[in-house]
């Protein structure tokens, strides 16, 4: 199908407005239908589309699916960066200490538990130091900051803000590079899909792969990757092996798995939920004709198990981003908890967004530094 028969198939262009409800709202749908086949190794393709559609049976109540630690972390993103009309390191930590007190079991990892109790301390000033102690001071390279990075790619205008701020954000919790530059490199995904880049493929993995290399550039990348036996430049040269997948003919689930991972780590996530966006713009074999784009990347993300509802609500935020809010069957939409909500802190965020000039505020406390060697974030 053509562009233009495919823009006038889904009646018309995508609205920014759209895009944002679908960014936020489609991540709350990956992780409310993940957490079905979390931890999952095999996962058959039919057992995915039978969880989905299941939802379709309007005698289930609505909100049937909990949400997980992945949006109950983005909205504290979200009402953050909302409240403070920009980052505030001090608020945001602050607000992910109390979401955990409040509802302690939606399914965090016992690193990040550790963190959370940490930033609950009045008396910690700074809010970046339990996460860089963790570990033995190497940090977590987890996927914890990725899965709440998309607020990051709402909030701000230009992708300078997006990348520093998405980083500081994941810092909170994941000190590792291998953490935050993951969820740069979502982030970014986001923005670039908001912006309508994934209508050219090719184009949207090469500006992601050469993002990246300026963010792998820095030194803690460089020497961190060399300490943990990766690739110089890992989330570069995965990025690579999306466009490589991306070209051969056919891709198995097995394929994806061993070349990308499907597991907790960033770098083991991010690119695979990125190549599940790109793989299924086109309708592929194995997923129902009748489902759109958003619906086979959801439907695609579940089947490769592992940390499905992390890989799944990453996958959405991308794909809702470029398909928009009306890509979302209603039917699976309040079988969400927290669909609702999302949907209006999206709506906010899209306020604060286009009414954005140059001084939208960025509080910093002094104490507060992520590290020496960063940039002072106060401007
Ligand atoms: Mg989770």
């Amino acid at each position: 199908m053509s562009m233009a028969a495919r823009i006038v198939a889904s009646g018309g262009p995508v609205s920014l407005l759209s895009r944002f409800h679908g960014a936020l709202v489609a991540a709350v749908l990956g992780d409310c239908v993940g957490g079905e086949f979390e931890g999952a190794q095999d996962v058959p393709l039919e057992r995915v589309l039978q969880h989905l559609s299941g939802l379709e049976d309007d005698t289930r109540g609505d909100g049937i699916l909990q949400y997980s630690d992945d949006t109950a972390m983005m909205r504290c993103v979200a009402q953050s960066l909302l409240t403070r009309m920009g980052f505030d390191e001090q608020d945001m930590a602050r607000s992910f200490a109390k979401e955990y007190s409040l509802a302690p079991g939606r399914g965090y990892g016992a690193g990040v538990i550790q963190v959370l109790r940490k930033l609950a301390s009045p008396q910690l000033s700074d809010v970046f130091q339990p996460a860089r102690a963790q570990f033995g001071g190497r940090g977590s390279f987890g996927n914890g900051g990725a899965m709440r990075a998309a607020p990051f790619a709402l909030a701000f205008r230009n992708a300078a803000d997006v990348k520093k701020y998405a980083r500081f954000g994941a810092m909170l919790t994941h000190s590792c590079s291998l953490g935050y530059n993951g969820a740069v490199l979502q982030a970014l995904a986001v923005y670039l899909s908001l912006q309508g880049e994934l209508s050219l493929p090719q184009k949207f993995i090469n500006r992601l792969i050469c993002e990246m290399e300026e963010v792998e550039k820095d030194e803690t990348a460089r020497s961190d990757a060399k300490v943990l036996n990766l690739d110089e430049f890992p989330f570069c040269a995965r990025l690579h092996r999306v466009k490589e997948l991306m070209e051969q003919n056919s891709v198995s689930i097995e394929e994806v798995i061993s070349e990308l991972g499907n597991g907790i780590a960033a770098l083991e996530s991010v690119p695979t939920a990125i190549f599940c966006v790109l793989h299924c713009l086109e309708p592929r074999e194995g997923l129902p004709e009748h489902y759109g784009g958003l619906e086979r990347t959801i439907a695609y993300s579940l089947a490769l198990g592992g940390d499905t509802d992390t890989i799944a609500c990453m996958a959405g935020a991308i794909a809702g981003a470029h398909y928009g809010i009306s890509a979302i069957p209603q039917s699976w939409l309040i079988s969400c908890e927290g669909a609702e909500e999302a949907k209006h802190l999206a709506e906010r965020l899209y306020k604060l967004h286009i009414m954005q000039t140059d001084e939208v505020r960025v509080t910093t406390s002094s104490s507060g530094q992520p590290q020496d060697s960063h940039p002072k974030n106060t401007d």
